[in-house]
C-alpha cells in the first residue's frame, strides 16, 4: 500500500513501462522521481481535439482535418511522390508522400473519408500536407481524437513522445491521489493564483480541449505563472541558504596597519572617485568582520573596479594573508595580472600566475608557493578553482566577471583555506548593469555595491548608426582616424555559434582591410589564437605597433588601450545591447573623443531600430539594461543568461519580471513561519544541483 507514498519519493521505476534502461534514459534528463516527471514541462502543444474544415485552414497550421478522396495520382517529377486530393465541401487540401508502397496507394480509394494530421502549407497548387498522419473514418465517427491539447515533451534519444504521453498519464493518476505535497502555504500565494500546483500541472500537461495552444504558450497563462512563481521562490530559497551556510562559517577579521594601501595611493596617477572611496568603505568593513564578505560589486565598463580590488587585496595582505584574483578569459586574467604586478611589485610584493596552461615546474611553484605561504597574491583563470590548489592562508578570493562563473564554483573557494577552519573572504565584481530588481533575485545570495560613477575626464563615446551599404565611408574613416595617430577596433560579429567560423570571417576581413587600406597596419586577434599569440598581438596594438585591431567579440572584456578611440561593430543588431556595451567600453579610456560605428546589415526590424537607437542615446550601462529588458533582442540578455546558476525551468527572469518582488516576500516568509518547507522545494526544483544544503 504505496498509494500515499509522495511523488517526490515514489521512483519513476513504479510507473508501468519503465524499466532500468527508460530508468537510466530519463535519469539523463534529471528524472528521478515520479514528481520530476511531473515537472517535465510540454515544450508546446498541438491541438487534436477538433476537426478544422479544409476551407478553416490556414498555412503554418498544424491540425486534424478530414475529407473525402477526389483523386489519387502518382505523380513522377524530380521525386516520385503520391498525390492524394481531399475534399470536405468547405475546401480542398493536397496530401504529398515521397515515400509510400503499393499497397498504401491501392487503400486510398476514391470517396474514402481521411482524418489526417499535419503541418499546413503553401504549395505550388493550394494547401498541402506533406507525409501526414492518417487514418480512413466512417461518416458516423464524428469524435474527435483528443480529449485534450496534444503535449510535445523535450525529450532524449530513444523516448518519443507517445512514451512521454503514457509516463505523463500514469503520473496525472497518481497526482489525482493527492500524493504531491503542497509546499507554498497559502499566504504565499495571496489568492492571486489560486490554483493548486495539481491543477497547474494538470493543465500544463494536459490542457482542456478548446483551450488555444496560443494561449497556453504565452507567459501570462495562469497554470504557468503559478510554477514560475514557486521555481523562483525556491531559487530564491537555495541562494539565501547557500549564503546562510557561508554565512555561518568563520573568516579571518583582516584588519591591517594601512601601509601597502597608502604606499599605492601615492603611487596612483588619479585620485579615487567618491564611488570608489564608498564601495571601497563597505569593502573595508565586512573584511575587517569575523563573517565572510559575500559582496558583489557592480560597476560599469571603466568605473575603475580593478583598483578598487587591489586596493581590497592589500588590505588581506596586510593583514597577513594572501589574497587570489580570478578572472573567467585568459586575456582578462593577464590583464589583471599586468596591472597587479605595476602596482604592487614596487611595493616589495610578488603576484603569481596560474592560468589553464600554467603546467609543469612553473605550475609546482606555484601551487607550492601558495601552499606554503610565501606568495601573497596570485591571479589566474578557472584553474584557480581546481582541487589540487590550496593555500596558507587565504583572506580573500576575488571573482571578476562572476556571471560566468556558478554560484558552486564560489562556493568551492570554501574549502581552499585560509587556515585554522576558516574561509575567505569573497569580493566578486561584475561589469554587467543589472537593474536593482533584478540583481536582487539572481544575487540574492550577496551584497551589493554599486560604483556608480566614472573617473572625471571620460567624454561619452559617440555612436552612430550606419548602413553596410556605407562601408566604404566607415573604411575611410578608419584611414582618417589612423593617419591622425589614432587607433582602431574593428569587430566581426556572426550569427553561427561555430567558432571557427567566426574566426575565418574575422581573417577574411582583416585581409581585406589591409589591403583596402594600404599604410595601416591591421593586426588581427580571435578565439582560436593560443594565448600568446593573442597576448603577443594585444601588446603589439597597445604599443601602437598596429593601427587597427579587427576582432571577433573575444575583446569583449579585459582589453585596455586608452589610444583606441575609433570602434567599428559590424552586425550589431546580431548582439545583446548589454555585450555592445561592454564592447563600447573598450574606447573612451583616453583623453580623445572617441566614436564607435555600429554598421548594420538592412533592413532593420522595428525593435532592432529601437534598440540599436538605446546605444546612440545613452551610454549609461544601468540604462541600456533596462531597455534592454524592456525590448527583448537576441543574445543573452544582461548576460543573465549565461549564468549557469540561473537556470529555470519554467522561470524567466526577464518575462517574469513582475513576480520577483513577491517571490522575494514569499520566501522570506517561508525562511520564519515554515522553515521545514525550505529544503523540499529547494529540492523539488533544483534537485541534485544544490549540493552546497549538505555543508
Ligand atoms: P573596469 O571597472 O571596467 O574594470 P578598470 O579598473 O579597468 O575599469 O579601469 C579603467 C581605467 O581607468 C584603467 O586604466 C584605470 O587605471 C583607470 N582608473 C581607475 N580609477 C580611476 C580614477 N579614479 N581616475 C582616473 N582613472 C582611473
Ligand atoms: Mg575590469
Amino acid at each position: 500500500m504505496n498509494q500515499i507514498r509522495s511523488l517526490s519519493e515514489t521512483p519513476v521505476t513504479a510507473l508501468r513501462g519503465v524499466g532500468p534502461k527508460r530508468a537510466e534514459r530519463l535519469a539523463r534528463l534529471g528524472i528521478e522521481s515520479v514528481q520530476d516527471l511531473l515537472f517535465h514541462l510540454p515544450l508546446r502543444y498541438q491541438d487534436r481535439t477538433r476537426v478544422v474544415p479544409l476551407g478553416a485552414l490556414r498555412p503554418g497550421d498544424e491540425a486534424v482535418c478530414e475529407g473525402e478522396v477526389e483523386h489519387v495520382e502518382i505523380r513522377f517529377g524530380r521525386r516520385r511522390s503520391l498525390l492524394v486530393h481531399l475534399n470536405d465541401g468547405s475546401g480542398r487540401i493536397l496530401l504529398r508522400f515521397f515515400h509510400f508502397s503499393a499497397a498504401q496507394k491501392n487503400a486510398l480509394r476514391k470517396e474514402t473519408r481521411l482524418r489526417c494530421f499535419g503541418e499546413v502549407r503553401n504549395g505550388p497548387a493550394g494547401l498541402e500536407l506533406i507525409h501526414p498522419e492518417y487514418r480512413p473514418v466512417t461518416t458516423a465517427d464524428a469524435v474527435a481524437d483528443e480529449r485534450s491539447l496534444t503535449p510535445i515533451y523535450p525529450t532524449t534519444e530513444g523516448m518519443h513522445q507517445l512514451g512521454w504521453r503514457e509516463l505523463t498519464a500514469q503520473a496525472l493518476e497518481l497526482l489525482e491521489r493527492g500524493a504531491l505535497e503542497e509546499l507554498l502555504p497559502p499566504h504565499c500565494l495571496k489568492g492571486r493564483d489560486r490554483l493548486s500546483l495539481a491543477e497547474a500541472l494538470r493543465q500544463l500537461h494536459r490542457p482542456p480541449a478548446g483551450t488555444s495552444v496560443e494561449a497556453m504558450a504565452a507567459a501570462r497563462h495562469p497554470a504557468r505563472r503559478r510554477l514560475a512563481f514557486e521555481e523562483l521562490v525556491a531559487h530564491q530559497l537555495s541562494l539565501r541558504e547557500a549564503r546562510r551556510t557561508l554565512k555561518a562559517l568563520e573568516a579571518p577579521p583582516l584588519r591591517g596597519d594601512g601601509a601597502l594601501r597608502r604606499r599605492l595611493r601615492q603611487a596612483l596617477p588619479f585620485r579615487l572617485t567618491a564611488a570608489q572611496e564608498r564601495v571601497l568603505r563597505e569593502l573595508q568593513a565586512d573584511m575587517a568582520a569575523r563573517r565572510p564578505m559575500l559582496r558583489l560589486v557592480q560597476g560599469d565598463v571603466g568605473s575603475g573596479k580593478t583598483v578598487v580590488a587591489a586596493l581590497a587585496a592589500l588590505q588581506a595582505v596586510e593583514a597577513g594573508f594572501q589574497a587570489a584574483f580570478m578572472a573567467p578569459t585568459e586575456l582578462l586574467a593577464e590583464q589583471h595580472l599586468r596591472n597587479l604586478r605595476r602596482w604592487c611589485e614596487p611595493l616589495g610584493l610578488r603576484v603569481g600566475w596560474l592560468g589553464g596552461r600554467t603546467q609543469g615546474g612553473a605550475r609546482r611553484q606555484v601551487l607550492a608557493a601558495l601552499a606554503e605561504g610565501s606568495l601573497p597574491l596570485v591571479v589566474g583563470t578557472q584553474a584557480l578553482f581546481q582541487k589540487e590548489v590550496a593555500f596558507a592562508r587565504l583572506g580573500l578570493a576575488i571573482v571578476d566577471e562572476q556571471h560566468r562563473f556558478g554560484v558552486h564554483q564560489r562556493l568551492a573557494l570554501r574549502d581552499k583555506g585560509a587556515g585554522a577552519g576558516l574561509v575567505p573572504h569573497q569580493l566578486i565584481m561584475t561589469a554587467t548593469p543589472i537593474p536593482r530588481s533584478l540583481a536582487m533575485t539572481a544575487y540574492a545570495d550577496l551584497d551589493l555595491s554599486v560604483i556608480d560613477e566614472l573617473p572625471p575626464g571620460r567624454k561619452p563615446v559617440q555612436t552612430a548608426l550606419v548602413s553596410d551599404r556605407r562601408r566604404d565611408q566607415v573604411i575611410e574613416r578608419v584611414r582618417a582616424a589612423c593617419a591622425a595617430g589614432r587607433q582602431a577596433y574593428w569587430v566581426c560579429t556572426l550569427i553561427e555559434e561555430s567558432e571557427s567560423l567566426q574566426c575565418q570571417a574575422a581573417e577574411e576581413t582583416a585581409r581585406q582591410l589591409s589591403e583596402t587600406l594600404d599604410g595601416v597596419r591591421v593586426g588581427l586577434v580571435h578565439g582560436r589564437l593560443k594565448a600568446r599569440e593573442k597576448e603577443a598581438v594585444m601588446a603589439r596594438f597597445k604599443s601602437g605597433a598596429i593601427d587597427l585591431l579587427v576582432a571577433t567579440t573575444v575583446i569583449e572584456v579585459g582589453v585596455d588601450v586608452p589610444n583606441a578611440s575609433l570602434m567599428i561593430i559590424e552586425n550589431p543588431e546580431r548582439l545583446g545591447l548589454a555585450q555592445l556595451h561592454q564592447l563600447r567600453g573598450r574606447v573612451g579610456r583616453g583623453g580623445a573623443e572617441s566614436h564607435c560605428v555600429l554598421l548594420y546589415h538592412p533592413p532593420l526590424g522595428e525593435t532592432a531600430r529601437a534598440r540599436l537607437a538605446v546605444m546612440r542615446e545613452t551610454t549609461d550601462g544601468f540604462r541600456i539594461a533596462q531597455k534592454d529588458l524592456e525590448l527583448r533582442g537576441p543574445g543573452e540578455i544582461l548576460g543573465v543568461r549565461q549564468a549557469g546558476e540561473m537556470q529555470f525551468r519554467v522561470a524567466d527572469l526577464v518575462r517574469d519580471q513582475p513576480l520577483l518582488e513577491e517571490a522575494r516576500e514569499a520566501a522570506d516568509w517561508l525562511l520564519v513561519h515554515a522553515p521545514e518547507r525550505v529544503a523540499p522545494l529547494i529540492r523539488r526544483w533544483l534537485g541534485g544541483a544544490t549540493r552546497y544544503a549538505q555543508a
